[in-house]
């Protein structure tokens, strides 16, 4: 097999600047810190790479796993995942290692009590003093059992504390694995779980709807205003369709500039409602920033719905739901169309959508 990279290439300067930059500013060469150096050092990211040299000297790794979460956070969750299932297993091992000691206590406890009546059952007169060797011997195991039963009991309690921290620690990386991270909403991955869940129950089939959202001409915004101020306008659509459904519903961002609610659409009608009340406000909202002066003007989205019963399955009734949308691209922008609209007014004219 081919190396990807020959010695004496680019490439492997890269790799020898990417491991001398981390040893200089202290980084301790875990693969998931090569992944972001490389990354930041190839110049492929330049947003990565301005908030490495942020960074400044000796990075702490929480910092580190923090962009690491930013920018790779598949990977990230991955590798803290893996962290976590050692210090389970670590955990698992020293209760086990905890309970077998206990149990050679037990034992030990157990012969001492045998030794003890075996001794009083071969004697028919007992004396005052073995009575009271007896009671000693007996005595201190006892207390040594309930000494020990206690330390037990309190590694017990800790180990418990360390793994229910290690549980919620999990729970977190799990919801970050299926959030985006720029507006807070679901991820596509979560949203893929959430659609196919529609199917796996009648009521989901009845009551569910999915209404699918793109900004209009949003390549022409970045163009006009750069990268930033695009990522502050889809953070505030973010905002307004998360504020504008109940907490119930799904609100994913699904791609760019693309987002999908699974909403509880009892009919037709009112999914319709819920969709063109969040275009009315999106379209009625002023994007702008007050500290630069500057307007950007009125940005609006087009939306498809379909209703989960008009789906034969999560991949059907996406693209169901995506034909409706592109037909509200190809009938001007800003508008709503229900996937029934386009079966009742015939022909595949969705199809001659084409971007621009
Ligand atoms: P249409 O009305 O047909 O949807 O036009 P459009 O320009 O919105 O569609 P197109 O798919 O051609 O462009 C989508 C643009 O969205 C391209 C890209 O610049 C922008 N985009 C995608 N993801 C992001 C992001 O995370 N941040 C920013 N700022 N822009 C993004
Ligand atoms: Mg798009
Ligand atoms: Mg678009």
């Amino acid at each position: 097999m081919q190396a990807a990279v020959a010695p004496g290439e680019p490439g492997d300067d890269l790799a020898t600047t990417v491991a001398m930059t981390m040893r200089q500013m202290g980084v301790v060469g875990l693969p998931r810190n090569y992944e972001i150096f490389y990354e930041a050092l190839s110049g492929s990211n330049p947003r990565l790479s301005l908030e490495v040299i942020e960074l400044g000297n000796r990075p702490t790794q929480e910092q580190l796993d923090q962009l690491g979460r930013k920018y790779f956070a598949q990977n990230h969750n991955q590798s803290i995942v893996e962290q976590a299932r050692n210090v389970i297993a670590q955990e698992l091992e020293d209760i086990a290692s905890l309970l077998r000691s206990e149990r050679t206590h037990l034992e030990r406890y157990g012969q001492i009590l045998d030794q003890t009546s075996g001794g009083l059952n071969s004697r028919e007169q007992i004396s005052r003093e073995l009575l009271q060797k007896v009671a000693n011997a007996m005595s201190m195991a006892t207390r040594s059992t309930i000494d020990h039963g206690q330390q037990v009991a309190e590694t017990l309690h800790e180990k418990s504390a360390e793994l229910e921290s290690v549980k919620s620690k999990l729970e977190e990386y799990k919801r970050l694995a299926d959030t985006d991270p720029l507006t807070l909403l679901w991820n596509r991955r979560a949203f893929d779980k959430e659609i196919a869940g529609i199917y796996n129950s009648e009521k989901g089939i009845l009551f569910k709807a999915l209404i699918l959202a793109d900004i209009d001409r949003f390549k022409a915004i970045n163009d006009r205003y750069g990268h930033p101020v695009g990522d502050r306008i889809l953070k505030t659509i973010a905002d307004i369709f998360r504020t504008s459904v109940s907490e119930s519903m799904f609100v994913a961002r699904t791609g760019g500039e693309e987002f999908a609610l699974i909403v509880d659409g009892i009919s037709e009608q009112s999914t319709h409602e819920i969709a063109n009340h969040i275009r009315l406000l999106i379209e009625q909202t002023r994007f702008g920033s007050s500290q630069a002066g500057a307007e950007y003007g009125p940005v609006t989205v087009s939306m498809g719905i379909c209703m989960a019963a008009e789906g034969e399955s999560a991949d059907d009734l996406y693209a169901k739901a995506d034909r409706a949308l592109y037909r509200s691209k190809l009938d001007g922008r800003n508008r709503v169309t229900c996937h029934s609209e386009l079966t009742a007014r015939g022909g595949k004219s969705w199809m001659l959508y084409r971007k621009e």
